[in-house]
């Protein structure tokens, strides 16, 4: 995780203790130093479900700046990670990225997730472990709500619509 949601002007008291969540510790790539370097999709080596962060007090400076949209309060309580399986993020370039757990490669599409998706009027990226795609908004009849295309590939939604 380099990003990411802009947390530098935002009131730490407002945010929403994470509890037992710990999703962002499986769901991101992180790269922080030799010894904190993991893909996306796979628990942190210094994860443990008895103890959780094993080196919680003196873990990296990435750890102790990301910030999900939910942690925030940017999302209604509902769309909690530990529920939605998904983690959600804007990276600097205002762009949402939906990071999946991967034990749950469809939740995006689902429930309050995905009804609040579909009404994410640009263009998002998804995450599930290694696989990245761009998702595009479509509205219309017949045509499903998105259209994914690999990372990468853009697509002319116009077309699509016909
Ligand atoms: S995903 Fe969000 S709520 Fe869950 S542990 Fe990470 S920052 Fe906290
Ligand atoms: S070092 Fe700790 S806080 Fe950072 S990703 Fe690993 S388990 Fe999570």
């Amino acid at each position: 995780m380099k990003n990411i949601t802009p947390a530098a002007d935002l009131d730490p008291a407002t945010f929403r203790p994470c509890g037992e969540c710990a999703l962002c510790c499986k769901a991101l790539p992180i790269h922080g130093s030799q010894d904190l370097d993991k893909p996306a999709g796979k628990w942190c080596r210094h994860w443990a479900n008895s103890t959780g962060c094993k080196i919680y007090e003196n873990r990296e400076e990435v750890c102790r700046t990301f910030f999900c949209l939910w942690k925030i309060n940017a999302l209604p309580e509902e769309l909690a990670p530990l529920k939605t399986k998904c983690v959600l993020a804007i990276y600097k370039e205002g762009v949402l990225i939906v990071y999946v757990d991967p034990s749950y490669p469809t939740a995006w599409k689902e429930g309050r997730m995905g009804s609040y998706l579909t009404v994410w009027s640009e263009r998002f990226m998804i995450e599930v472990g290694k696989q990245r795609s761009w998702v595009h908004p479509v509205t219309g009849l017949h045509v499903s709500r998105w259209r994914v295309t690999p990372v990468g590939e853009t697509i002319n939604v116009k077309e699509i619509l016909g």
